[in-house]
């Protein structure tokens, strides 16, 4: 066993998961991945030991925390996608709602105190065009922003009933690719907007759909705030550390700040691989709200956390890659 304080981290093999197990052993923790691989990979893990199980087992949960003498917990193992959560409500409940009472059970029989949750801005809902804060009221308008409100809530009850030490993240729209070229974006199937466009772009996939183009923004399309996964990763060790240190709770959003439209993405995208991408007008997809943009300014306060990687041009210019693009544009320099 190591001396590098260990670190379970569920959902590991996923995307934003396995990106922050790369940072977090490049700040000298032992990442232990705890994966069903339903949608992670087991190619994705390569910054430490693994158990593939479910978060809904109890059992080999608890064992697995005592057996790696785990200090803390970053959990992301759930399912992530509005539009099958509006479809398929009930997988969204056993799947998130069931993994967290599966954790926090395993937290309580085993004394793990140290909680990082991941969440989202999905728990807002029609939050309005303005900045959201961590104050705004969260309605959430689908079944995946309500499980995690729910996740949210659940693991405050336990704070107070069993004194644990929570960090609660909502990211915005996390996106982008490893700088360094050795983790991308794959989901199967893919449904996020970056991903779509540019496999669009790169005729390996079909014309975007774009969902939608009559909402209540300048250009009628949808705006989100796209944060590079390497700045989420980084603002994970960030609230870790601030745990380890003994800090109090957090309830932080992570997101740049900058309010980008679905058009927008596309004219970016055009801009960085020199191709157009595709696309017709679909209507609206059911669960979407016109704009999601953080009010960064607390996480900057609490942890010091700014996005290294601010511009959507250079965000794409690091994701382009694994999608066929040649990337020519001066952004990956
Ligand atoms: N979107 C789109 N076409 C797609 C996928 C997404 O127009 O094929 C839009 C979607 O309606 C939303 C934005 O792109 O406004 C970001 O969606 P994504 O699924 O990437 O992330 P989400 O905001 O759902 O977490």
């Amino acid at each position: 066993m190591s001396d590098r304080p260990a670190i379970l981290v569920t959902g590991g093999a996923g995307f934003i998961g396995a990106h922050v197990c790369k940072a977090l052993a490049a700040a000298g923790y032992r990442p232990v991945v705890y994966d069903n691989l339903s949608t992670g990979h087991a190619a994705n893990v390569r910054w430490g030991p693994s158990v593939f199980a479910d978060v809904r087992d109890r059992a080999t949960l608890s064992d697995t925390i005592l057996r790696h003498d785990i200090a803390a917990v970053l959990h992301f193992a759930a399912s992530a996608y509005v539009g099958e959560s509006v479809k398929d409500p009930l997988k969204y409940h056993d799947n998130n709602i069931g993994g967290m009472i599966g954790l926090l059970d395993a937290c309580r029989q085993t004394g793990l105190r140290r909680v990082v949750l991941s969440s989202s801005c999905a728990t807002y809902g029609h939050a309005g065009p303005g900045p959201i804060v961590e104050s705004t009221p969260q309605v959430p308008i689908n079944p995946y922003g309500f499980t995690k409100l729910a996740c949210e809530r659940m693991l405050l009850d336990h704070v107070a009933a069993h004194g644990m030490q929570p960090a609660i993240l909502r990211y915005f729209n996390a996106t982008g690719a490893d700088p360094a070229g050795e983790l991308g974006e794959a989901h199967s199937p893919e449904t996020h907007l970056i991903p779509l466009a540019l496999l669009a772009a790169s005729r390996r996939g079909p014309p975007l759909a774009v969902f939608g183009t009559d909402y209540d923004t300048p250009d009628g399309s949808c705006i989100r705030d796209y944060i590079h996964v390497d700045d989420l990763a980084r603002a994970h060790v960030l609230a870790l550390g601030h745990l380890m240190q003994g800090g109090g709770p957090l309830t932080l959003n992570l997101g740049s700040g900058r309010g980008v439209s679905v058009l927008q993405v596309l004219d970016a995208i055009a801009r960085v691989t020199r191709r157009v991408v595709p696309f017709r007008t679909q209507p609206r997809r059911a669960g979407d709200p016109a704009t999601l943009v953080a009010d960064p300014r607390l996480a900057a306060a609490r942890l010091g956390f700014v996005p290294r990687f601010q511009d959507i041009d250079t965000i794409i210019a690091h994701a382009a890659p694994w999608f066929g693009h040649e990337v020519r544009h001066a952004a990956t320099a």
